[in-house]
């Protein structure tokens, strides 16, 4: 095969669901039926999860941030992130005027390294926020032992993990809040969206006021002396996600199908190393990935501006999040995250992608690998 346009990293698939709910939603979607979706959607999502409660909200940095104010996270106070993650877990702990602090990650799982999370907890520490890194799961039981033995809230941020499971709790459900994102490359997709979740009623009754200006339910227009932000899904987005979240299931086998072309397609080039979920969890596999290995004949950007070439759109892994430039008079020492971030490569991983596709990449991978 070869291809006549890019194969994309990402990419929603929409059917007529997604159409007729948008439609809908458009009509009658006004007045007393204003929120008709947007409690569906959060009916749904809470009972695919399992947590008690659920909230549509504008992204997942908006659920990030609430969780940080039902903590009480203020200035001074630190959160453990893992270093190489999206750099909105380091910004919603900024907003409060406190301090992320950067722990290393775990080679196979790309996620938190929870013996790291307990050398970096200080007196000021008040919350650790593991992070389902493209659909992987953390070590959740291992994290929440530290955490609660430390007196720390957990925030999952579960947002490119909807549909993973840890010892089939899902994503979201296991820390004291945590928030998926339904932006367009995401699993579930809205272009953007997120969902904040929690099975606390206290943070849940308090969120449900947070993201909507801090109104008071009992009194029109009031407003509680906390105040809020204004971070509520539309109900044309939860049209939309509504009717993706009836699909996860479809999505998450799609993507699992993809990783198992990829895995045999790759797993005998030996400068390279796959996703690898830790055991008795279940990976979304929202992304296909790889990280190089110092053995590997070329670098990444060179590896990936020769797929492009080749018509194979890659995105790099996330940079690791102390190494900008607003962090530079800080030191951390996160050597696993520093060598994964920046040898990890994002494979075409969209739902809509081809059997015929990828093995017309790992082709190409192999072959630019392979030739010295
Ligand atoms: C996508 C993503 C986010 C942010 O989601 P938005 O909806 O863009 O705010 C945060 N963290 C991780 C790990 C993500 O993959």
């Amino acid at each position: 095969m070869r291809p006549d346009k890019m194969i994309l990293t990402a990419g929603p698939s929409i059917s007529q669901k997604e159409i007729d709910y948008v439609m809908d939603a458009v009509k009658n979607g006004w007045n007393f039926n204003f929120s008709d979706y947007v409690e569906k959607f959060e009916d749904a999502l809470s009972k695919y999860t399992g947590a008690k409660y659920a909230l549509g909200t504008t992204n997942g940095t908006s659920g990030l941030h609430l969780s940080m104010r039902l903590f009480g996270v203020g200035p001074g106070d630190e959160v453990i992130l893992p270093d190489m993650t999206y750099v909105a877990c380091a910004n919603v702990i900024e907003y409060m005027g406190a301090v992320p602090v950067f722990a290393d990650i775990d080679s196979d799982t790309w996620c938190i390294d929870p013996e790291d999370i307990e050398r970096k907890i200080t007196k000021r520490t008040k919350a650790v926020m593991p992070v389902w890194m493209y659909g992987n799961a953390p070590d959740m039981d291992r994290i929440m032992a530290i955490a609660r033995a430390h007196g720390l809230y957990v925030v999952e941020d579960s947002c490119p993990a909807l549909g993973s499971f840890y010892q089939n709790r899902s994503a979201g459900s296991i820390g004291d809040t945590a928030s998926f994102s339904l932006q367009g490359a995401k699993i579930v997709a809205t272009g953007e969206g997120g969902a904040f979740v929690t099975s606390n009623p206290i943070f849940h009754d308090r969120a449900k006021s947070l993201y909507d200006h801090g109104r008071d339910f009992g009194r029109q227009f009031w407003v509680h002396e906390y105040g809020g932000y204004m971070y509520k899904m539309s109900n044309l987005h939860a049209a939309l996600a509504l009717a993706q979240l009836e699909r996860v299931e479809e999505f998450v086998a799609k993507k699992r199908e993809l990783f198992s072309w990829y895995t045999e397609g790759l797993n005998d080039v030996d400068c390279l190393v796959l996703n690898k979920p830790l055991p008795n969890t279940l990976s979304n596999m929202w992304m296909s990935s790889f990280v190089l290995k110092s053995n590997s004949p070329v670098t990444r950007e060179a590896l990936r501006a020769k797929l492009k070439e080749r018509m194979i759109d890659t995105r790099p892994f996330f940079y690791p999040i102390s190494m900008f430039p607003m962090y530079a008079s800080r030191k951390f020492n996160n050597p696993n995250a520093y060598r994964v971030a920046l040898n990890g490569i994002n494979l075409p991983s969209g739902v809509e992608r081809t059997e015929e596709e990828v093995v017309y990449i790992c082709e190409q991978v192999k072959e630019i690998l392979e030739a010295r």
